[in-house]
């Protein structure tokens, strides 16, 4: 056995097999593709399981559990990997791609995947000799995930310096430590701007005609799976809502100019766990599907709805991951700016602005000085209307005006717009669950990162943000019942039309972690008697 560990075993090259029982006469498919530059081939029975062809083809991408995978038909549109993939030959090969890693997740050292691996390795051949996995190796994986999770509660953008220095990795710097509004700086590298030049390319290069009705149709609904598209993707989508809602045409939007706008709005997204690009994506999408859902385009001007998608697109941008409170408390330069008064959303609204400043990413200069100030007020508010420290505030407001609600008087829009967009902002629960609970996982993740910090700083931290009080469940039930169902709930009865999109959803979603909930208590509780 000398010497095994060194290397993970090899799978023979350019051919990988899901089990088929030697002589069981089972049909089996192959499936040639291309990885990597390799023309591969894969060989399953009809009876393979989902997870068994997915597996299969993550390892013939060499491709870790948390990247994602996509297939292309010669055809170039994108195909299930499933046990239903269609058999094919080597001439029309499929094209199987890497296309990220998953943003809900952070990457783990090489040294550390292949540790995991090796002991992965170890356990079998050690359980095939011995019949059950020894006290020292199941310590030892113990100590490898253990090592896993508090890396992985770090994001890339805010790795600080404590994380690496317990790591022995790094020294502190007293200059470096802390930053602006994020405890610490984030080092622009090369590779984030060739990256980005990597996602303009794409972008630019593929149309928004090659959207196909099918997709644009889904576009329009919230059971949109964000998790499926690539950036690239995404920004597509997003110009191709402008389009179908006619903004193009009513406000004389150049195609380039808003190919550049939507461009950098992608980059003014930080690469955090929650507020970024994706979170950008989904709560616009949602915006979408309501205006659809509800039939807003014979309800409200065209030029409100225009600012409440540009409103969702932009109401996070530059998030640093750290929320008002925490700006607050850190004395950071955002809240000196602006005087500790709803800091991010100012600040996100002024990025917007920011953005639309220059002239080549003005989706708004065709208009008039009348219509660019309506819009940008409106913006402001909805924009400023996502502050949840004035959550109760808003929906009381629109609570009030509910019984005699008028879509002509301005000020009854007006609230309306603002919900539409808090709506938007905080929709994740009424999407599918398998689209709504990495969600939760990237929320979480963001909330750990700052109450770490908070405690390292000696701030002041939330219980719902600390690692050691809350729990999936125990974060859902309560902001469910008292922030979702009474905020959807009161939006559903202007537009009854809602129960079943987003209403339903988010009861489904209240029973799933009630259940949860209660299952973690049973488990406790005989241990604690
Ligand atoms: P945002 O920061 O995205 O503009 O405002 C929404 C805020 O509402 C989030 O920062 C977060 O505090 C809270 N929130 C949104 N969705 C959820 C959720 O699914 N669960 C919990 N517990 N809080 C959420
Ligand atoms: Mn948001």
């Amino acid at each position: 056995m000398d010497g095994w560990m060194d290397e993970p075993p090899e799978r023979p090259l350019g051919k990988v097999q899901c089990h088929v029982p030697p002589g069981s006469g089972m049909t089996t498919k192959i499936i040639h593709f291309m990885v990597n530059g390799r023309l591969e081939q894969a060989e399953f029975s009809a009876d393979c399981s989902a997870a068994d062809v997915k597996d299969l083809f993550r390892a013939a991408a060499e491709a870790g559990p948390h990247h994602i995978l996509k297939m292309y038909n010669a055809n170039g549109s994108v195909v299930n990997i499933s046990p239903r993939l269609e058999a094919n030959s080597e001439e029309s090969y499929y094209r199987l791609e890497v296309v990220a890693s998953d943003l809900r997740s952070v990457a783990m050292p090489p040294e550390l995947d292949n540790m995991e691996y090796r002991l992965h390795h170890l356990e079998s051949r050690v359980t095939e000799d011995v019949g059950k996995t020894p006290d020292i190796i199941s310590g030892l994986k113990s100590h490898v995930e253990s090592f896993k999770r508090k890396l992985e509660f770090h994001s890339p953008h805010c790795q600080s310096a404590e994380h690496l220095s317990w790591m022995g990795l790094f020294k502190a710097d007293g200059d470096q430590q802390l930053s602006k509004f994020c405890p610490k700086p984030k080092t622009p590298q090369l590779s984030v701007q060739e990256e980005r030049q990597q996602v303009r390319r794409k972008f630019l290069n593929m149309s928004s005609l090659q959207v196909t009705e099918e997709v644009r149709e889904h576009l329009k609904t919230p059971i949109f799976d964000n998790w499926q598209w690539e950036e690239a993707e995404m920004l597509v989508l997003l110009q191709v809502m402008y389009t179908d809602l006619d903004f193009l045409t009513a406000f004389h939007i150049e195609p380039e100019v808003l190919q550049n706008f939507l461009f950098e709005v992608y980059c003014h997204y930080n690469n955090i766990p929650f507020h970024n690009f994706q979170h950008c994506f989904c709560v616009t999408q949602m915006m979408y599907g309501l205006i659809w859902l509800t039939d807003l385009r014979n309800k409200l001007g065209r030029v409100d709805l225009l600012i409440m998608l540009t409103s969702a697109l932009c109401h996070d941008l530059d998030h640093p991951g750290y929320n008002n409170v925490y700006q607050i408390n850190a004395q950071t330069d955002l809240a000196l700016r602006y005087n500790d008064i709803s800091p991010l959303e100012n600040h996100h609204c002024a990025v917007a602005f920011g953005i639309l400043s220059k002239p080549e990413c003005n989706i708004l200069k065709n208009l008039t000085g009348e219509q660019y100030k309506h819009i940008r007020g409106g913006m402001i508010k909805c924009i400023l209307a996502t502050d949840m420290a004035r959550h109760y505030e808003i929906l009381n407001k629109f609570k009030l005006m509910q019984p005699v609600f008028d879509f002509t008087n301005q000020d009854h829009k007006e609230v309306l717009m603002k919900i539409m967009v808090k709506v938007s902002d905080i929709s994740n629960e009424a999407r599918p669950m398998a689209v709504a609970e990495p969600w939760l996982d990237c929320l979480l993740q963001e909330f750990f990162n700052q109450s770490d910090t908070e405690k390292l700083k000696g701030l002041p931290v939330a219980p719902f943000m600390d690692r050691d009080k809350v729990s999936k469940p125990s974060s859902q039930t309560s902001f469910i019942r008292f922030v979702l169902l009474p905020l959807f709930s009161e939006l559903t009865k202007l537009f009854p039309c809602l129960e079943q999109h987003i209403l339903e959803p988010v009861r489904r979603a209240l029973e799933y972690y009630s259940d949860m909930e209660r299952a973690s208590k049973d488990e406790e509780g005989p241990a604690k008697a």
